[in-house]
């Protein structure tokens, strides 16, 4: 029994049943409703680094899943250029040799204020088609989801229980570790932008814009500790003028959509296994981006426990 239904859900019960076991998903919000995986931007991207030794080979195993989704034209997802601006020159990140055609912008690629940046070429996904198509996929195989808040695990009837419940884990099996980090994201029609664009060093705060087809979704804010889901309207003005600072083109965009979602934040991912419960949440802002490695590694666990 799969607990939860976004992303780090869907994938996780998408390769159990892969693997030839009956998973079966729970899940108190259906997927095109989950706090971060209907929210989220998305692309592709080592977002602050999770410090796990077995990131790196999640994010790889994930980049290749979607990469070869992109080249398949799947729903949702697009391979992009993308840039993050840094004010001072810097070295090389850790994740260089990870991501694809990791090269250096050159000056005409740079707004005034930045002197460097990190480029590649990364996976772009417009999650709620994408979380449609998983969605799809994984009832093609014969799964369903049950719609239900659990107040305790111990509710379920199953001889395997993995935990994808995100933030909702904090209460669910009162880790403390877990905090929601708040972000807000705003869905734009119109502007000339190509490429995704990210800043998070300098004096901008957090800064993205992610085009998709002619509209793009800008963000962003990450709130620490904050569960309210409400809209706040001073942030989106800040939201679309930082981003025409960066891309001058969205002068002219006009707002469709505000949407504010939860990460679930924590010191470190959870993925492992205690008794009969397989723990797979706490992926901050990189549950994207780390999914289908996390969804491998529950399967080998599984597999370890049950045969
Ligand atoms: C604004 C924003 C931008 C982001 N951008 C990116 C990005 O560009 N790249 C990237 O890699 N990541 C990004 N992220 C992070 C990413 O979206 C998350 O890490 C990821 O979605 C977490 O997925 P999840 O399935 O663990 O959680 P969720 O999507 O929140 O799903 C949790 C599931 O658990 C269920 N659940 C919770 N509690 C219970 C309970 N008690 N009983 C039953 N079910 C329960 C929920 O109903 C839901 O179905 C972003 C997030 C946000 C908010």
């Amino acid at each position: 029994m799969v607990v939860g239904a976004g992303v780090i859900g869907l994938t996780t019960a998408i390769r159990l049943r892969e693997a030839g076991y009956d998973a079966r998903i729970v899940a108190a919000d259906p997927p095109l409703a989950t706090p971060a995986s209907a929210v989220a931007g998305a692309i592709w991207y080592p977002y602050r680094s999770v410090p796990d030794s077995r990131a790196e080979g999640w994010g790889c195993l994930s980049l290749d899943v979607f990469w070869d989704g992109a080249l398949a034209g799947l729903p949702g997802l697009t391979i992009r250029p993308m840039v993050e601006l840094l004010p001072e020159p810097m070295g090389e990140p850790w994740w260089a040799d990870v991501a694809r055609s990791f090269r250096r912008p050159g000056p005409s690629e740079l707004p005034d204020g930045y002197v460097d940046g990190w480029a590649i070429d990364t996976v772009l996904i417009d999650v709620k088609p994408h979380l449609a198509h998983l969605l799809a996929r994984y009832t093609a195989m014969g799964g369903t989801v049950e719609i239900r808040r659990l107040d305790k695990l111990d509710e379920l009837d199953a001889d395997l229980v993995v935990n994808c419940t995100g933030v909702g884990a904090r209460g669910l099996v009162g880790d403390d570790d877990v905090q929601p980090i708040r972000g807000q994201v705003v869905r734009v029609r119109g502007g000339e932008v190509n490429r995704v664009t990210m800043v998070e060093r300098g004096p901008m705060p957090l800064t993205y814009i992610m085009p998709h087809g002619d509209e793009c979704i800008l963000g962003g804010t990450t709130d620490s500790g904050e569960w309210d889901r409400t809209a706040d309207d001073r942030v989106t003005h800040e939201i679309v003028q930082r981003a025409t600072t960066l891309e001058p083109s969205l002068a002219k965009a006009e707002i469709v959509e505000v949407r504010v979602g939860l990460r679930p934040g924590r010191s470190s991912v959870r993925l492992n296994k205690e008794g009969r419960v397989i723990h797979n949440y706490g992926h901050a802002g990189n549950g994207w981006s780390l999914s289908w490695g996390c969804a491998d590694e529950v399967v080998r666990l599984t597999r370890d426990s049950v045969g």
